[in-house]
């Protein structure tokens, strides 16, 4: 068999051959670095009892290795220049099928219903993600209510660090709460910038997501509710807490006494920054300021 599309001579004679440049609007930047490949296939611990479905397939290098370690793989491009190219250098595999698709404009849910023999078996996302829309497309996976047995995925290196920040630094955020509220997260490895062609501006890192394994210790209470006030929590993650909650309730002198009395009973201080709260924190002032006629 020829040489796996993922190594530099290899995806050097493809784009020569197919006369393919790599399109910066869609984020195109392949994979030629067949550790990494490989590196990412068993964090995703991909057996042949998965169905995979990967986000841009670029040239195939992840597909192929995709391709020989799950059952069946559903591949979605977005660029139709390259589906020719895709269906030549995939040929050898007959369980991956490629969809000239937009990610963000595809229902999961029916995809996977669909496109997969036995839909019953645990679904995999596998993607050395497009970095203009990572964060959409994350919030898409979460909001497919599809169970993922697993989302294994590449990202600009700060973002990776975004999903995994701790309260109180820089780099945590609505982003970081968004994610950890649904997913156990994990950077499974680093990657160069030298392992593209080409070679992006930034450095990468693959995440492993996965469904959370100890339920949130709180009540039930509504996601948009909860999204809603994170968000305008971090709308000025400069100001305190309290200047931030002004700006959601409003000036009305009584509402914002029901907010001082929800801030004490939860012994949270008014003058902290909203980077400092927990999601268990964002979880429990929701509810209170909720129970309060607040939000
Ligand atoms: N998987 C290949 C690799 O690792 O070499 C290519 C990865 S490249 C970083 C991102 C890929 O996502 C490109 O092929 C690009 O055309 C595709 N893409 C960009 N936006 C997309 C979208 N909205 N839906 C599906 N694919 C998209």
């Amino acid at each position: 068999m020829s040489k796996q599309i993922g190594s530099p001579s290899r995806t050097r004679t493809i784009m020569n051959q197919y006369g393919i440049h790599a399109k910066k609007g869609f984020g195109q930047n392949f994979l030629t670095n067949p550790d990494v490949l490989s590196g990412i296939v068993r964090a995703a611990k991909i057996t042949k009892d998965d169905n995979v479905i990967e986000i841009g397939p670029g040239i195939g290098a992840l597909t192929e290795k995709l391709a020989q370690a799950a059952g069946q793989v559903v591949a979605l491009e977005i660029d139709e220049s390259l589906l020719p190219v895709l269906d030549d250098v995939l040929s050898p595999y007959d369980n991956v099928t490629v969809l000239n698709r937009d990610v963000l404009k595809t229902n999961l849910a029916e995809l996977v219903q669909t496109a997969f023999e036995d839909p019953t078996k645990p679904v995999k996302v596998v993607a050395n993600l497009p970095y203009y829309i990572t964060s959409p497309i994350l919030f898409s996976l979460l909001a497919s209510q599809v169970e993922w047995a697993a989302v294994c995925v590449m990202m600009q290196k700060e973002v990776a660090d975004r999903l995994v920040a701790k309260p109180g630094t820089k780099d945590y955020g609505a982003l970081t709460l968004a994610i950890d509220y649904r997913m156990d997260v994990k950077v499974a490895f680093a990657v160069s910038r030298k392992s593209f062609v080409p070679a992006p501006n930034v450095d990468s890192a693959i995440v492993l997501l996965t469904q959370k394994k100890a339920p949130l210790p709180v009540a039930p209470f509504n996601d948009d509710r909860l999204f809603g006030l994170v968000r305008g929590c971090f709308a000025h993650r400069r100001k305190s807490l309290w200047n931030n909650l002004k700006t959601i309730v409003g000036k009305d002198k009584e509402r914002l006494e029901r907010v001082r009395l929800v801030l004490d009973q939860l012994g949270i201080d008014a003058q902290t920054r909203p980077e400092r709260l927990s999601l268990v924190e964002f979880i429990n002032l929701t509810n209170a300021m909720h129970d309060q006629g607040l939000l």
